[in-house]
């Protein structure tokens, strides 16, 4: 099936609900996993008919503890459109190709993300569908009773009587010494004991070090860490996934794409990609590089519009694992990009509100932008200007520092502005 086909399957399947979730083990086996779990339970009696031939493509499944076969492309909420018009049809799209394992947090978009999930999920049979969400960060005033009650709150919003995956979100240095103080493992664990988590894990943002604290801290069933081609070494990522292996736990993957920038390596990274493969994306080698390490479960991607998700759908059906030629070519393209000097902001907006009201992320967003492509003023100056008020935002820092600790990627905020407004100086020249 080719993706013109698909998009029309992708329109059809939005209007139907129905849903078909086969295990594909020819894919799986790919993985360079074992393809011996068990399909995902059947969606309902009336999803369990035949599969069509023009069923849409089911992405590779892998196998996870307890005989649960989780699907190798996860559906991360962080990006979901709040317009149920949208955001259903993504939904019923992703759990027609076997994607059925929904990311989520108590703090996602702002606050509504559980509740858009549950109403989103709310026509498909429980079982057929593996829901995540995370307990927030802890901070010097919280007190054990936060756990309980943002616990309940999760519960009632998810509208759910357990949570497959559940996940103490981000730690760091900081966040995990207020989760120890708390008790938020030990909670976390008599929930388990009661029957309303199935599988707990960790988000986590720091070093390797910390990582293996954390790591041994508990027997975690899984763990969602920051791991893609680009982050390995500067990010220590690659450490990271050392730790995790070294302890047998399962990864969950965030960022494949580093918040899009490695569906965009610039016009001489991008090159290098195209002229081995002119017909896969750009992004799909990073998703490919990811997705074929053992280990690694589910890759999560917040797919906020239907090409992504179709594009997403194509690359991990038919999958192909990445090979060492490959990986040599993924080097090229690195070093094409190399010297560009950009921010690594992965656009998730923890350092934000800004009391200056500067909008960080877009900032930096759009500044890594102008590293990579050439100049559009000449083609697009209505966007120029628009671009040019929002990296004006970058002089108005006054250095109080409010986010420098928000940030998970280490990213001296107040520095990078100065980066920006220096940089732009010199391009209006
Ligand atoms: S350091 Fe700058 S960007 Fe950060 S909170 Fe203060 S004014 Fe805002
Ligand atoms: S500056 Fe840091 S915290 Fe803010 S959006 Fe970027 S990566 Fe996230």
């Amino acid at each position: 099936m080719n993706r013109r086909d698909f998009l029309q399957t992708a329109a059809a399947v939005s209007a139907a609900s129905s849903v078909n979730l086969v295990s594909t083990s020819e894919n799986a086996s790919a993985s360079g996993q074992s393809a011996s779990a068990q399909s995902v339970p059947a969606p309902s009696a009336s999803a369990s008919s035949a599969v069509s031939p023009d069923a849409p493509p089911q992405v590779f499944r892998n196998p996870f503890k307890g005989g649960l076969s989780l699907p190798s492309l996860g559906f991360g909420v962080f990006r979901m459109p709040m317009d149920t018009n949208i955001s259903q049809k993504l939904v019923d799209t992703a759990m027609a190709s076997g994607i059925n394992y929904f990311d989520t947090a108590y703090t996602y978009l702002g606050g509504k993300a559980e509740d858009l999930c549950a109403r989103l999920l709310a026509k498909y049979p429980r079982e057929s569908y593996f829901f995540a969400t995370k307990m927030p960060p802890m901070n010097p005033g919280s007190t054990p009773a936060d756990l309980t009650r943002i616990f309940d709150d999760q519960l009632q919003k998810s509208r759910v009587e357990y949570f497959d995956f559940y996940l103490c979100h981000n730690l760091q240095v900081n966040s995990w010494a207020h989760a120890k103080r708390v008790g938020m493992v030990e909670f976390l664990q008599k929930k388990k004991e009661e029957g309303k988590i199935r599988n707990l894990g960790f988000s986590f943002h720091d070093t390797p070090e910390l990582l293996a604290e954390i790591a041994d801290f508990h027997p975690w069933d899984f763990a969602l860490i920051q791991l893609n081609y680009f982050d390995w070494i500067p990010y220590r990522s690659g450490e990271q996934y050392e730790v995790l292996r070294k302890r047998n736990i399962p990864i969950c993957v965030m960022e494949p794409l580093r918040g899009g920038l490695l569906a965009n390596l610039g016009e001489k990274g991008n090159a290098v990609f195209k002229n081995a493969d002119p017909h896969a994306t750009i992004a799909s080698w990073a998703f490919r590089y990811v997705a074929s390490l053992p280990g690694v479960f589910t890759v999560l991607s917040g797919m906020d519009c239907m090409e992504h998700l179709v594009e997403n759908i194509q690359t991990f059906s038919n999958f192909k694992p990445i090979t060492d030629a490959e990986k040599k070519i993924i080097t090229a393209a690195l070093e094409a990009y190399g010297s560009t000097g950009f921010i690594p902001c992965t656009d998730c907006k923890y350092c934000l509100p800004c009391p200056l009201e500067i909008d960080i992320p877009s900032v930096f967003t759009i500044y890594n932008q102008f590293k990579r492509t050439i100049d559009i003023r000449p083609r697009f100056p209505g966007i120029r200007q628009m671009e040019l008020k929002m990296l004006e935002q970058a002089k108005t820092c006054v250095s109080c520092k409010q986010c420098l600790n928000r940030c998970p990627q280490k990213i001296n905020i107040p520095e990078a502005h100065r980066q920006v407004v220096k940089d732009e100086m010199k391009r209006n020249v």
